[in-house]
């Protein structure tokens, strides 16, 4: 580990300006990406703005026909709030499946949306449920806000304050998990929203994305069955030791029958 120096914050205010003062400052949340990343000398802040101390970034509440989480909450907290379990149980049920116990008590939404691994839960959700990414400047929707491989729209002094979900009238997860690291080889997560049916993939791709051809196969007849034939093509997808892009491209079909199945 590089040295840096160290910054606890107790406002949204305060850690903006922090930011604003040093380019190669970073924010820092559950650290569970991050630590590592410093651990391994992979990245070199001059300072480290700790957002543990911000009470603003705190909380899940539910206002009107939405569920606003703050960046700060808790995976173990999104998947046991009551708010979340009646308004959107899928999400819920995704936050309980991520990593084991320890990751769960530290790792937070807003660390996960912000760093935007490709294998990671949380974007699909973002992305399918058409949820607002509030940050410390302004309101980016999910379509404009997810740029690809562990890029966002967010700015290096812009922080993630919040995330607003409509309540969907229907919703539901499905991953297949790689046996050793327990991330997403390929999910899906399918919503019936006040605008329209909304698919999201995830693990598959150097992002997550849209699958458009399942979004109107839905619209039409929603049941596992309206997607069992759709094909995701293999080009662009992920392909490593885990798993080529063929067999990506095959999971993308068979999550997305599931997620309509847990979906209800
Ligand atoms: C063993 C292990 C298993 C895991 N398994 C899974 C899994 O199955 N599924 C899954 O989805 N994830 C998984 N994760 C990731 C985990 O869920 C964390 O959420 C993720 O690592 C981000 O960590 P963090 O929340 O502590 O953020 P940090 O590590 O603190 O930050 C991550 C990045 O986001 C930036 N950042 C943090 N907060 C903000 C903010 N409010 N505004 C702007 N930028 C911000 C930081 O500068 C950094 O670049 C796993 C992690 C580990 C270590």
């Amino acid at each position: 580990m590089y040295d840096f120096a160290y910054h606890k914050p107790t406002s949204v205010a305060d850690a903006v300006k922090l930011l604003a003062a040093d380019p190669d400052a970073r924010p820092i949340s559950g650290g569970h990406t991050l630590l590592p990343a410093l651990k391994h000398r992979l990245n070199k802040p001059s300072s480290v703005v700790d957002l543990s101390g911000i009470a603003e970034l705190k909380g899940i509440r539910r206002e009107g026909d939405r569920i606003v989480i703050g960046a700060m909450a808790k995976h173990k907290e999104i998947a046991e709030s009551a708010e979340v379990q009646a308004a959107i149980p899928a999400l819920a049920k995704m936050a309980g499946s991520i990593g084991d116990i320890q990751v769960r008590n530290r790792g937070t939404i807003g660390g996960s949306v912000a760093n935007n691994d490709p294998a990671a839960d949380y974007p699909a959700a973002v992305l399918a449920l058409g949820a607002t990414v509030v940050t410390s400047k302004r309101r980016i929707a999910a379509d404009e806000f997810f740029q690809g491989m562990f890029t966002t729209a967010l700015q290096p002094d812009e922080l993630l304050v919040a995330i607003e979900f409509p309540v969907p009238q229907r919703a539901g997860y499905a991953k297949m998990r790689n046996p050793a690291s327990r991330y997403v080889m390929a999910g899906a997560f399918v919503a019936k929203i006040a605008d329209g049916v909304r698919v999201a993939i995830n693990g598959a791709g150097p992002g997550v994305f849209r699958q458009k051809a399942m979004e109107a196969a839905l619209s039409a007849n929603w049941s596992p069955d309206a997607v069992a034939n759709i094909k995701q093509p293999a080009d662009g997808l992920n392909s490593d030791i885990h798993g080529s892009a063929e067999y990506r491209a095959h999971l993308v079909t068979v999550m997305a029958k599931r997620a309509v199945a847990d979906a209800g």
